[in-house]
């Protein structure tokens, strides 16, 4: 085969080589592949020979004008157990194996490109439970808070790294953070197995923080807990979670409220209810009644004849809407009738000429149909006996 050797591969110089650079080339390779310095190689021997061949000619700077023209009487020429192409010639071309599969999946000459920044990450978010009074639900309040978080660590500031030392390129991924399994249609890409992908190690770990770069604390805030808020309103603080990563925005703060109940005031939606008791003559005969409301007393006015459950509002007095620009609930005040179980003597008298004002009128007549089914001896088995 008449071959035509490549010279410049077998010094591993580039075309555009110095005659300097040919020449430092060559004594390189001579010292490697002497036979006196490899006696019995010989597949040095051949590399020994074509190395001399190829300085033969491009050392020369009229063979090597001949040589690049494409004329001469170059041919291989190789001696015994030569064999150009062989894979002997692989590491002279420069290229390591990595360069060629990096070169094959990731498109890019530049596989050694340091991955200079991670990619920012918002900060995770977290939730806090608030215990307040119910006053500080309708008008609002500023509670301290108490939050445990992780913080960046401050002996390093969130590094990881011992503090003087700086985590270094990853060794494994030279920095891709990727690496590469396999060859050619085989090969599999996935995170670096030394640094998890993020392209950089940490040699020597921060004392502090054991190399994570975060620390847990106990981050102390005063919270404003907005006017209006229900038992398990759910407030977020935004930016007030845990940092960020990598330059990244913090995370948010949710606080759920958790409402303590009024003796008086009963949450109903965005309103609140009062039960209002009456005693019987004030249901019978209407009267004027103080009542609560959340900022002192108002006095309502009960209607002669007033049922059990019968109820009042007041507009506009309630506690404010959440996100109702200033909108307010009512309150919704309830009557219950005072029945008492113990009767004074005199109250018994009242009791027995009120009763016999009401005559015998029935008023469950209509619960029976026709008016005519009350009959006594439905009264005399009302005994809890059943049919
Ligand atoms: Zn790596
Ligand atoms: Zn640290």
């Amino acid at each position: 085969m008449a071959a035509r050797p490549d010279y410049y591969k077998t010094l591993g110089v580039d075309k555009r080589a110095s005659a300097d650079e040919i020449k430092k080339a060559y004594r390189k390779l001579a010292r490697q592949y002497h036979p006196d310095r490899n006696p019995g190689d010989k597949e040095a021997e051949a590399r020994f020979k074509e190395i001399s061949q190829a300085h033969d000619v491009l050392g020369d700077p009229e063979k090597r004008k001949q040589y690049d023209s494409g004329t001469g009487p170059f041919t291989t020429g190789a001696g015994p157990g030569g064999g150009f192409g062989g894979f002997g010639n692989f590491d002279f071309d420069g290229a390591s194996m990595g360069d060629i599969l990096s070169n094959l999946f990731g498109g890019s000459a530049s596989g050694r490109r340091v991955r200079t920044k991670p990619r920012p990450e918002k900060g995770p978010d977290l939730e806090a439970s608030v215990s307040i009074t119910f006053d500080q639900a309708v008008s609002g309040a500023q509670v301290p808070l108490q939050v445990p978080m992780r913080a960046s660590c401050p002996t390093c500031r969130g590094t990881g790294a011992k503090p003087g030392t700086t985590p270094i390129v990853c060794p494994r991924c030279e920095g891709r953070g990727i690496e590469t399994q396999g060859q050619g249609m085989f090969s599999i890409s996935q995170p670096c197995s030394r640094c998890g992908g993020a392209g950089t190690v940490i040699e020597d770990p921060c004392p502090t923080c054991q190399g994570t770069g975060a620390v847990r604390t106990v981050k102390k805030l005063r919270v404003n807990i907005p006017a209006g808020v229900k038992n398990g309103s759910r407030i977020r603080l935004a930016g007030k979670g845990e940092p960020g990563r990598n330059g990244g925005p913090p995370g948010d703060l949710y606080l759920i409220t958790k409402v303590q109940a009024s003796p008086t005031f009963k949450r109903k939606g965005d309103n609140l209810e009062v039960e209002v008791p009456l005693t019987i003559p004030e249901a019978l005969r209407g009267a004027d009644v103080k009542v609560p409301t959340l900022n002192g007393t108002k006095t309502l006015r009960v209607a002669p004849g007033t049922a059990h459950g019968t109820v009042q509002r007041l507009r506009g007095e309630g506690p404010p809407k959440l996100g109702g620009g200033g909108e307010k609930g009512d309150i919704h005040y309830r009557f219950v009738i005072d029945v008492p179980e113990d009767l004074s003597e005199e109250q018994q008298h009242a009791v027995d000429e009120l009763s016999r004002t009401f005559g015998a009128g029935d008023p469950r007549a209509k619960l029976f149909g026709n008016g005519g089914g009350a009959s006594t001896s439905t009264a005399a088995r009302s005994g809890g006996e059943s049919s």
